[in-house]
């Protein structure tokens, strides 16, 4: 079930501050989230979320996790920059990207940040750019599929990310002549599942894996990363996971492979801890019937492209008609020239008039960091529903002056003029 913890009011209030479309999060729900986690894990002494920067890259919602505790996620330069900018060094940064430019180790070594090894050839790279810390991370690729007792949870063997077991032995015997005492193993084979079976049977994994490579090289295995991949209800009759299950299941783990403790653990949830938290906010603004019912929105797939990418679900609701029959069935779309920007195909609903404010759920993560300029249509503003019930408008729309920006190269730029 998607999460209705705020009432049509709430977003009513916020479409007469703010012009639609926008993204709307609720701050004492991502508050909440990772207070949930960390107490999930709290049996472990030495746990740490680093949230998926991707999946939000706002600093205020960064800055918020950081008083929450968290670490974060990078995947790039970019993410780098935003994770010093909002005050996170050290221990409290892992740099995970695969075929990414080399100078990214260096600047994440400048700020003695977690480095995740994607590749056997990274071992050379790092080498060359920054060198090595005391302390690494392998991503680990087991390839084939992984599964759970009778449940596919993914397809390693499909996926780009990773190193082959040899591979991992070879790195970690490299690492080890350069002078790196102990490791830590990421592995993320599953993504988007709501099944709570997924973590602890992903550390099973790492864990056994660790302890055997420790032993037969001579090294420290310092922590297994359980990576992201816990995913969210979208739908209706989508079960929430229940992430205190999914703490006790990694602790049954632990507690066999490491009685002693002295491992720590690290997740790297993007969609759990913000999916739920996010709403885009936008306006019904033109009807059209033929051979099926539309309702275009001032929204489109460059707000939110899950739908349009993947054809994935998000809950649709009309401010204010919760209760009404979903007695309509409409394609609710986006403005591109591009028939795959809809929202929802052939969803039951109250019946839909202009100037309605609908809600697309779920939007907290992966929504409006993935978003795009296709069409020359421009991204929506990000606001913040606070703790104490302000809205604050944490990113602003681009305007066309953004999108001409990257003109500067073309002496006719100066011709352009934005908003005219
Ligand atoms: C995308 C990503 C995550 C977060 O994934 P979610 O599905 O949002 O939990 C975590 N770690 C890495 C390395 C990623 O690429």
């Amino acid at each position: 079930m998607p999460n209705f913890s705020l009432d049509d009011e709430v977003f009513f209030r916020a479409a007469e501050k703010f012009p639609t479309p926008f993204h709307l999060y609720d701050e004492q729900g991502i508050r909440l989230r990772a207070r949930r986690l960390k107490a999930a894990f709290a049996w472990c002494k030495d746990f740490r979320e680093y949230f998926a920067v991707k999946a939000l890259p706002n600093p205020t919602v960064l800055r918020i996790l950081k008083e929450e505790g968290c670490g974060l996620d990078c995947s790039s330069a970019t993410e780098l920059t935003l994770a010093k900018a909002c005050g996170f060094s050290g221990e409290e940064i892992i740099l995970s990207a695969n075929a990414m430019p080399p100078e990214e180790f260096a600047q994440a070594r400048a700020l003695d940040a977690f480095i995740n090894l994607d590749d056997l050839s990274d071992v050379e790279l790092l080498r060359t750019n920054g060198g090595f810390p005391s302390c690494v991370c392998l991503r680990y690729n087991p390839g084939g599929q992984f599964s759970i007792g009778n449940t596919i949870m993914g397809n390693p063997g499909e996926a780009k990310y990773g190193m082959t077991l040899p591979q991992l032995k070879e790195a970690l015997t490299v690492l080890k002549k350069e002078g790196v005492t102990s490791f830590g193993l990421h592995a993320f084979l599953a993504s988007n599942t709501i099944d709570p079976a997924y973590y602890p049977g992903l550390a099973e994994l790492l864990m056994t894996l660790g302890r055997d490579l420790a032993a037969e090289l001579g090294m420290k295995f310092a922590f297994v990363d359980l990576s992201g991949g816990i995913s969210i209800p979208y739908k209706p009759e989508d079960q929430e996971p229940d992430i205190e299950q999914v703490g006790e299941g990694v602790r049954k783990v632990y507690e066999k492979l490491f009685p002693e403790g002295g491992v720590a653990i690290k997740t790297e949830l993007g969609r759990w801890m913000t999916g739920p938290c996010g709403w885009l906010v936008t306006h019904a603004v033109h009807e059209k019937k033929i051979y099926r019912d539309y309702i275009g929105v001032d929204a489109c797939a460059v707000n939110l492209m899950r739908p349009a990418m993947y054809g994935a679900y998000h809950h649709v609701t009309v401010c204010g008609k919760r209760d009404l029959p979903a007695d309509h069935v409409y394609d609710i779309t986006g403005s591109l020239c591009e028939n795959n920007d809809k929202f929802a195909w052939e969803r039951k609903l109250p019946e839909i008039k202009i100037g309605d404010l609908l809600l697309i759920h779920d939007t907290g993560a992966h929504g409006s960091a993935m978003g795009y300029n296709y069409n020359g249509r421009l991204r929506g503003a990000e606001v913040l529903y606070t703790a104490d019930g302000d809205y604050r408008l944490i990113r602003r729309a681009e305007t066309a002056a953004d999108y001409f920006a990257t003109l500067d190269v073309d002496p006719a730029y100066s011709t352009i003029s934005p908003g005219r």
